[in-house]
């Protein structure tokens, strides 16, 4: 069979645990050989011996407390009404090289962290006495040993404290120092080469020419490497071109440990990407793929000198991913720490499907609602760097399980080893008001904001997941903000709060080239618009309008929305729709006159809406919540808001308008 006959024939997926596996029996994976450091230059590296201490802790008996060093059998009975006298004879520092000898009837006074006087096996402390020239009087009794730290107690000489392979971190380099160990061996730091491939790639810094996008890869794989306590060594881009990937592949190979390439991997130029990695062996390419999703174009190729290149997915949240289940736990064998994944249990908030064959993986993010904790899984492979930015961790979906329902059970693999929950979650629409506010609020106030729009934040708040939610939804027959819908939605667990309003409009280029007047210019033909999200207040607004037009033309909305160009064109936020105006991707959209003001973009008013807060009424007592409205109720924050743009604050801003029950 030819060579490249070999490569176009598809080969069969693994596990994650069988390409580990197969990595495993093929190259010896395993710590590189050992360096000794300084202990201030430590941190992070990991200890290639175990380590005894050489001395006791404390080396000698020493004083807890500031007192006076005693026998303790002088002192039973002693109390408050039968003081007993005692004569002090001296006196220890910290550090006190020559120490008096207590006998029967003395008393040494003592200073905390000095060395017990001989005689003496207890400290009176300083609290129960009272002392005029060296006449003591003492008004308790002690025990002996009593305020005295003993010889080795902390620990003890020939004692092994700390095991090979620990991480040494701030409390490990206590210990080292403790027993007044310099320097350590450590295992040599792994050199981890970072390629990012692509003929699209720009580095950050640089300008972006047309069809470009910034080289993100490169950076997060190497913070991940840095942060498992490897070092990274950026190779930088390479094009899209077999001699530029082969060159910078061996330079890689010769200067490092283990080499990770990104992109590439996907059809199209596979073949390419292939070929290089096949070259370096044999044995070369050892897993031609995983059965996971994302992640399936993941490839691993061994060189002829047994060194490791792992070929990860292009897109960012997949390579991170990937970098997760299987560059870790080879890294974790070279640095010889093992991976110390934190997991978690949770409820999905919605249903997840299965990957028919694959294992899902889904980065998530995770809700407090204070009765369990909530996983909204995102979408990882839609190459949005934002949603694992905003991921606290992933779940994976087996292989034979078609979907999982919202309410099933998840186990969570926490990104980061501590999981600090917010204590404020903020869902639904959004909004540059809570953008001011949200910094306002005092330091305990953990918030996190997650951009739903605002039916998404009516759900949350319904299901108790939503401390808060930002609304303004427009009922189609009255014109009447938000109200309606908690009725018809039935949020009976729930308050709205008086928000604010807020000036809704057109938001045009600069000048407004096109001339557009009003919302009817939107179905000229020559005027294409940014949309929201369905589910977003000013969505809703936008039909409204729409409608009201269909009616009188006497066509359906469905008819009218055809004529409507860039109608499906959708984005997330405000800021957003004025980014794509600004940009040039449109020529119109709608939104708050404060995105336009912040692009310089021209706003043709459309009208006033009220902007509100639905709160579950269990939440109301909550320290955060009441943090919130507070600070929304103050004249700070009032201030603040009417210096924004196209913002008016009513009266009642922070009173209850509306109550479930
Ligand atoms: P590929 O496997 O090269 O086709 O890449 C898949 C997708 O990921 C494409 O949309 C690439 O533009 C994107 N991508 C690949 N490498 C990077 C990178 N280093 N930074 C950002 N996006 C990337
Ligand atoms: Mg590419």
């Amino acid at each position: 069979m030819s060579e490249v006959g070999k490569r176009i024939i598809f080969h069969e997926l693994l596990t994650p645990e069988e390409a580990l596996s197969k990595v495993f029996s093929t190259v010896k994976v395993e710590p590189l050989g050992t360096e000794v450091v300084r202990i201030e230059e430590s941190y992070g590296r990991v200890l290639a011996r175990d380590v005894y201490s050489r001395i006791d802790v404390p080396p000698f008996d020493r004083a807890t407390m500031d007192g006076f060093a005693v026998r303790a059998e002088d002192t039973f009975g002693a109390d408050e009404l039968n003081p007993i006298k005692l004569r002090v004879i001296g006196n220890v520092e910290t550090g006190a090289e020559e120490l008096p000898q207590v006998n029967s009837g003395e008393a040494v006074e003592i200073a905390t962290g000095a060395p017990m006087p001989p005689g003496a096996n207890a400290v009176v402390m300083v609290e129960y006495t009272k002392r005029s020239g060296d006449e003591l009087v003492i008004y308790r009794s002690v025990t002996p040993g009593e305020n005295v730290m003993s010889a080795g107690s902390d620990v003890m000489m020939g004692e092994l404290i700390l095991r090979r392979c620990t991480v040494i971190r701030e409390r490990e380099v206590g210990l080292l120092a403790a027993v007044g160990i310099d320097r350590v061996e450590v295992f040599r730091r792994p050199k981890v080469a970072i390629i990012s491939t692509g003929n699209e790639l720009v580095s950050p810094g640089k300008e972006l020419g047309r069809g470009k996008i910034y080289d993100i890869n490169t950076y997060t794989i190497a913070h991940a490497v840095a942060s498992m306590g490897a070092e990274p060594i950026i190779m930088g881009i390479v094009r899209d071109n077999i001699n530029e990937m082969r060159e910078t592949v061996n330079k890689a190979l010769n200067i490092s440990d283990l080499v990770l390439l990104s992109g590439g991997t996907s059809a199209g130029l596979a073949d390419l990407t292939y070929r290089v990695l096949d070259e370096i062996g044999p044995p070369g390419i050892i897993i031609h793929g995983l059965k996971v999703k994302p992640g399936k174009p993941t490839v691993v190729a061994v060189s002829r000198d047994n060194k490791l290149v792992i070929g990860l997915p292009g897109y960012p949240s997949s390579a991170l991913m990937i970098f997760n289940i299987i560059v870790k736990p080879i890294l974790a064998r070279m640095l010889c720490t093992g991976v110390d994944e934190v997991k978690i249990r949770a409820k999905l908030a919605i249903r997840a499907d299965g990957a028919k064959g694959r294992r899902a993986l889904y980065p998530v993010s995770l809700v407090d609602t204070g009765h369990g904790i909530v996983a909204y899984p995102l979408p990882a492979e839609s190459g949005a760097i934002s949603t694992l930015a905003f991921a606290d961790g992933y779940i994976a979906i087996p292989e034979t399980v078609e979907y999982l329902d919202s309410g099933d059970e998840v186990e969570v693999t926490l990104f980061t080893h501590q999981y600090m929950p917010a204590n404020l979650y903020i869902i639904g629409s959004h909004d540059l008001g809570l953008d001011v506010l949200i910094p306002m609020l005092p330091g305990f106030v953990r918030a996190r904001v997650i951009n739903v729009g605002s039916m998404g934040g009516l759900y949350a708040v319904k299901r108790g997941e939503a401390d808060v939610a930002g609304l303004h939804l427009v009922d189609e027959e009255t014109g009447q903000y938000n109200v309606p819908y908690m009725i018809k939605y039935d949020v009976k667990n729930a308050v709205l709060i008086r928000g604010y309003l807020r000036e809704q409009g057109l938001i045009v280029p600069r000048g407004n080239p096109k001339n557009i007047r009003s919302i009817e210019d939107l179905l000229r033909g020559d005027v294409r618009i940014v949309n929201r999200n369905k589910g977003a207040g000013t969505r809703f607004l936008l039909d409204l309008k729409l409608k009201e037009i269909a009616s009188k033309m006497g066509i359906k909305f469905e008819e009218l929305v055809r004529k409507v160009n860039g109608y499906y064109y959708e984005v997330k936020t405000h800021t957003a729709v004025a980014a794509a105006v600004a940009q040039g991707k449109a020529d119109a959209g709608v939104g708050i006159r404060a995105a336009a003001a912040m692009y310089g973009l021209d706003f043709i008013p459309l009208g006033w809406e009220s902007y509100d807060f639905a709160i579950p009424i269990d939440r109301l007592e909550k320290d955060s919540v009441k943090a919130f409205l507070n600070m929304l109720r103050s004249n700070e924050f009032r201030d603040a808001l009417s210096k924004l743009p196209g913002y008016k604050v009513p009266n009642d801003i922070g009173e209850v308008i509306w109550k479930g029950q």
